[in-house]
């Protein structure tokens, strides 16, 4: 982040605007918004300025900018569309102490001015710190048709009420009072008008002031593969509402950035061999925090129920009557088999799939070898790199064919996503090539679905380990 977004104060302060032009009345469009003195010099000022230093909005200075007319500025725009007046006015109002933005000049400019969603108070601002005007400009339209025009005047009432809410405790039950207004009755209330909106306040007020506690409840949230696109707005709901989010080690940062900022971040990394905070703590910490009430999520990769140690958690919170939920999550099996082009199951080549892990407690895992070993099964496999070579001595052992394919998806849904497309008899030797550090996901049975021939013409190769860019491929 090279320029960093704060708000500044500027009302009873100067803002001094050098020019006179469109790149001047852009820039005071906005600026007569705030409750800034502007000064304004332009030696040809459009009409439409002197229009405004008549009504008293700003004052005209008719003549070039001098040493001095910037001292004790907060802001200066030089906005003469002029490269070598900009420098000297610049130069001017930086000697004076004013802070200066040059009109597209990103390079000498000590700060920029961010595209603005207004709801006053609200203020939404935006910034691509230069690089992309028209995303920004896209996002605020995005925004402007979101936020209703009334929720300028709700921030405004609201801001008068703050006193009174504080009889309510501090945290959750005011977050749930202010929420109630904003999102509920303030938007109904405002339709007849603002004494309709101070009287549901009223009401509010009184009905949460009665209310008891909201006992606390667990939700064990799936946060899918990693992709926060795939994220359940379910998730996102209970992630915007949480007090304490405890989470694996494969969330993704993305993901977690998603949690209410003031929630408490509890990181309960479990790596398969590696290190790891026991169970038993994580369900202490479980039972720990919702019995203070407080509203947690239990943010588990993929989809809680699977390969998720669910039901122990589960048991933990029931011993304490604490409520609790699943919000399910896409499973990494699922994100895997769309980034190789498949299907699971398919009509005439398999009516079953398995999710099987590669270890458990007590070590590589047993399954039903000589099941898995027939044709045209697939299976799934989760934890499988540590175990890769147990497997195929069992499968091979089992009488599976030495051809079947084998596809391991890393990272899927993420940008680091790697393909790679191997056999079972090649199995070992393509995973220790492919030098792994990342989650994967292993398929047996399924190979990655061939591209299209034009496509395959161009593309090399696709042994091992090569690197294609998931969403992009032609299947
Ligand atoms: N509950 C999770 C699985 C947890 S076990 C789910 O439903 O996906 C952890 C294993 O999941 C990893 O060892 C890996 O095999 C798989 N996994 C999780 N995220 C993955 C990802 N983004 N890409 C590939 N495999 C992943």
């Amino acid at each position: 982040m090279d320029h960093f977004p704060v708000f500044l104060r500027v009302h009873g302060r100067r803002i001094v605007v050098s020019g006179g032009g469109e790149a001047a009345l852009a820039k005071l469009r906005l600026l007569l918004k705030t409750t800034g003195h502007i000064n304004v010099f332009a030696q040809n000022p459009a009409p439409e300025i002197q229009k405004w230093a008549a009504e008293g909005k700003l004052t005209l200075f008719n003549r070039a900018m001098a040493p001095g007319d910037a001292l004790c500025a907060a802001l200066f725009y030089a906005a003469d569309e002029d490269d070598a007046e900009d420098a000297r006015t610049s130069a001017i109002a930086r000697a004076d102490g004013a802070l200066v933005n040059i009109v597209d000049n990103l390079q000498d400019s000590q700060f920029i001015t961010p595209a603005i969603v207004d709801r006053d108070p609200v203020t939404v601002a935006i910034g691509t710190e230069g690089a992309a005007p028209v995303l920004a400009r896209s996002i605020k339209a995005d925004l402007e048709s979101r936020l209703p025009v009334a929720l300028g005047p709700l921030a405004r009432i609201g801001k008068t009420f703050r006193k009174a809410a504080d009889a309510l405790p501090f945290g959750r039950a005011r977050r749930d009072f202010w929420r109630a207004f904003y999102f509920e009755t303030g938007p109904k209330a405002i339709k007849q008008g603002e004494a309709a909106v101070r009287q549901g306040l009223d009401g509010l007020l009184d009905d949460h002031l009665n209310r008891k506690a909201r006992p606390g409840h667990v939700h064990f949230i799936g946060a899918g593969p990693g992709d926060p696109d795939l994220l359940t707005l379910k998730a996102r709901r209970a992630l915007d509402e949480a007090d304490v989010v405890i989470h694996d080690r494969l969330i993704s940062q993305p993901i977690l950035e998603l949690a209410r900022r003031e929630a408490i971040m509890i990181d309960a990394g479990k790596e398969g061999f590696g290190p790891s905070t026991p169970q038993e703590d994580i369900n202490a910490l479980l039972v720990q925090h919702a019995r203070s009430g407080a509203q947690v999520v239990r943010l588990k990769s993929g989809d809680a129920t699977v390969f998720g140690r669910l039901d122990e958690e589960i048991d933990a919170v029931d011993a304490h009557q604490i409520s609790w939920e699943i919000v399910p999550g896409i499973t990494a099996a699922s994100a895997a088999v769309a980034a190789i082009g498949q299907s699971l199951t398919k009509r005439g080549r398999n009516s079953s799939v398995r999710l099987l892990t590669g270890h458990n407690i007590a070590g590589f895992a047993d399954h039903d070898w000589a099941a898995l070993a027939r044709p045209g099964e697939v299976a799934a496999i989760y934890m499988g790199k540590k175990s890769a070579r147990f497997m195929q001595g069992r499968l091979i052992m089992h009488g599976a064919d030495r051809h079947t394919p084998v596809t391991l998806v890393e990272n899927a849904s993420r940008p680091e996503q790697r393909i790679i497309e191997t056999t079972l008899d090649a199995l070992p030797a393509a995973l220790s090539a492919a030098e792994m550090s990342g989650p994967a996901l292993t398929f047996y049975g399924l190979p990655k679905r061939k591209a299209a021939r034009a496509a395959a013409d161009l593309a090399p190769a696709l042994n091992t380990a090569t690197r294609p860019t998931h969403a992009q491929e032609a299947f």
